[in-house]
C-alpha cells in the first residue's frame, strides 16, 4: 500500500521535462478514476476492497484541529519557555510530534486547502485570499472530508472565520459545516492604526467548542470532526472577559505588549482544545480517536521586521504537526522534513482506507516515519506566498510585500525565490542558521542554481498575476469589508 503511494509522489516530485501539463492531466484522469472507484466502493454495503482495510463501522473516529497562527516555538511542547499550551502539550507526549513541519502557504485559505486535499498550492489552484487570481477552492478538487464521507463517516466542521469558508470552497464534504459568526463585538472597531474590525467575521474558540460539543454529544462513530481555532490571529480581538480576568497585559514596549497577547491568546485556545479533550475522555473516546493538530502558519512576531504573515521565514511556515492515534506509541519525536500536504494520506492510511478509494494527492502517508525503524525520506516541502499585499504600517515594524516568493527546503537548504524581484532571492542552511539571518545564496549559487531549477520546473508561478489577466476568483463587494475587518487589505483595498 504504501509503496503505491511512494510512486505517486515520486512521479510528482520528479522535476522532469514535461512535468506540468503531464501533472494537470493526470490529476483529471486520477480525479475521475477515483470518483469512478468510490462509487463502485459506495454500491457496496461494505468495503471488502484490499487487504488490511477495515469495515466502515470499525474505523476510528477523526478529530482534525487547526490552529490559526500559531508558530511551532510558542508551544512548550517545541521547547517555549512559557508553559501556555499544557493540553497541547499532554497530546504531544501521547503521540508524535513532528519537528519539521513545513506549511504550503503562510496565507489561511491557501494553506487550509493543501492540509484538506493533500495537493500543493499550483496542484488544487486556490493560490489567494484576495487579487486577480484563483482564492476558491474548485469542485473538482477531493477533499479530505468528501473522501471520508464516502467510507461512511459523518462529517462535520465547526471553523472561526470567514477566511476558511464556503467562500473559499474549503466546506466540500461536510454535512455540518458551521461558519455562524456570532462574536459579540461592535460592528466596527476601528484602531490607531485604521483596522477595522467587525464582529460578523470570526468568533472566539469558546464559542466554536461549545458548538462542536454540542454535535459530538449526537454524533454517530465513524466521524471525521474539524475543529479551526482563529484567536491568534486577531490582536485586537481578546479572549473573553473571564479569561482575562486572570491574564493581565503588560504595560511596556509595544512588541513586548503584542506579544505577550500573542501568547495569552494561544493559552486561552488551548484551554478551549482542553474541553474538547476533556469531553473525549469522560466519553470514552480519548484513545481510540485520532487525532491531529497543525497550524496552517505561524507568525512573524516581529522576525525578520515583520509582525503578522504571508511571506515564508520559518517562524511563519515551521508549523506545529502532532498527531495521536490507537495504533502508534506515546512520546514520539520526529525531526525529519515533512509537509501539511502529508496529512491528508496518514490519516487515510491510519483509518485502514483501501488505496483503491484514495484521490490522487502530493503528500506522503507519515505512519513509516512514527518508529524507531523510520529512515529520513528526504521529502521536499514548497511553499509560497502569491498575495501581493502591502500592509499598513499599524504597529512599529512597517510592512510592505509586493512581491511573490515561492520557497523549497531541501534539507539543509531553503531557496526562496523572489519572482519580480530576483536579485533578492534567498538561500539559508537551516541546520546551521535556523533562524535564516544569513543569506548564503552567493557562497552557495550552485545550490541556488538547483533548486530555482526544481521550483521553476513545477509551474508554480501563475501567470495571471503576473499578466494582471482577470481571474475566476473576484470578490464581491461583501467578501473585500470582511476580509477589510479582519486587517487584510489597506484602505484602498
Ligand atoms: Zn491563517
Amino acid at each position: 500500500m504504501l509503496e503505491a503511494i511512494s510512486r505517486r509522489g515520486e512521479a510528482f516530485f520528479g522535476y522532469g521535462e514535461g512535468c506540468v501539463s503531464e501533472k494537470s492531466a493526470r490529476l483529471r484522469h486520477l480525479c475521475i478514476f477515483w470518483a469512478a472507484t468510490v462509487f463502485v466502493l459506495g454500491a457496496s454495503s461494505c468495503e471488502r476492497s484490499g487487504r488490511g482495510s477495515r469495515r466502515a463501522e470499525d474505523r476510528p473516529d477523526v478529530l482534525l484541529i487547526t490552529l490559526d497562527t500559531t508558530r511551532a516555538d510558542h508551544l512548550h511542547c517545541y521547547g517555549y519557555e512559557k508553559s501556555i499550551t499544557p493540553r497541547l502539550d499532554e497530546l504531544a507526549g501521547k503521540g508524535v510530534l513532528f519537528t519539521q513541519a513545513i506549511a504550503q502557504a503562510a496565507v489561511t485559505p491557501v494553506s487550509h486547502a493543501s492540509i484538506l486535499t493533500g495537493l500543493n498550492p499550483y496542484s488544487h489552484g486556490l493560490r489567494v485570499m484576495h487579487g486577480v487570481t484563483e482564492n476558491r477552492l474548485a469542485e473538482e478538487r477531493v477533499t479530505l472530508a468528501e473522501v471520508l464521507k464516502r467510507a461512511g463517516y459523518q462529517t462535520a466542521a465547526f471553523v472561526s472565520a470567514f477566511p476558511v469558508t464556503e467562500r473559499f470552497g474549503l466546506h466540500q464534504g461536510f454535512d455540518m459545516f458551521d461558519a455562524d459568526f456570532l462574536l459579540a463585538q461592535p460592528d466596527r472597531l476601528i484602531s490607531d492604526s485604521g483596522i477595522v474590525n467587525t464582529g460578523k467575521s470570526q468568533r472566539h474558540a469558546g464559542e466554536t467548542t461549545t458548538r462542536a460539543l454540542t454535535w459530538l454529544e449526537q454524533a454517530e462513530s465513524p466521524y471525521f470532526l474539524w475543529l479551526h481555532y482563529f484567536d491568534p490571529h486577531d490582536r485586537q480581538v481578546m479572549p473573553p472577559q473571564e479569561f482575562m480576568a486572570d491574564h493581565a497585559v503588560p504595560i511596556g514596549m509595544e512588541r513586548d505588549v503584542l506579544r505577550a497577547i500573542y501568547d495569552i491568546e494561544i493559552e486561552y485556545m488551548d484551554q478551549q482544545i482542553g474541553r474538547v479533550f476533556d469531553w473525549l475522555i469522560q466519553a470514552g473516546q480519548a484513545a481510540s480517536t485520532i487525532v491531529v493538530v497543525v497550524a496552517d502558519h505561524g507568525e512573524g512576531l516581529g522576525d525578520h521586521d515583520w509582525w503578522t504573515h504571508g511571506i515564508l521565514y520559518q517562524e511563519q511556515v515551521r508549523v506545529p504537526l502532532i498527531i495521536r492515534a490507537p495504533s502508534i506509541s506515546d512520546g514520539w519525536r520526529v525531526d525529519y522534513v515533512v509537509r501539511t500536504i502529508d496529512i491528508m494520506p496518514t490519516v487515510l492510511d491510519l483509518i485502514g482506507l483501501d488505496t483503491g478509494a484514495w484521490p490522487d494527492m502530493e503528500g506522503e502517508s507519515l505512519v513509516p516515519l512514527m518508529g524507531a525503524a523510520a529512515k529520513d525520506p528526504g521529502y521536499r516541502a514548497y511553499c509560497d506566498s502569491v498575495n501581493m499585499l502591502t500592509y499598513r504600517p499599524g504597529v512599529t515594524i512597517q510592512e510592505v510585500k509586493d512581491d511573490m516568493l515561492f520557497g523549497l527546503v531541501d534539507w539543509p537548504w531553503k531557496y526562496v525565490h523572489h519572482a519580480l524581484r530576483p536579485e533578492e532571492s534567498e538561500l539559508y542552511d537551516l541546520a546551521k542558521d535556523p533562524r535564516e539571518l544569513e543569506n548564503v545564496i552567493e557562497k552557495h549559487s550552485d545550490v541556488a542554481t538547483r533548486l530555482k531549477k526544481e521550483l521553476m520546473a513545477l509551474d508554480c508561478v501563475p501567470s495571471d498575476e503576473l499578466g494582471g489577466q482577470k481571474g475566476a476568483g473576484q470578490m464581491s463587494p461583501e467578501d473585500l469589508r470582511r476580509l477589510r475587518s479582519l486587517g487584510y487589505l489597506d484602505e484602498g483595498g
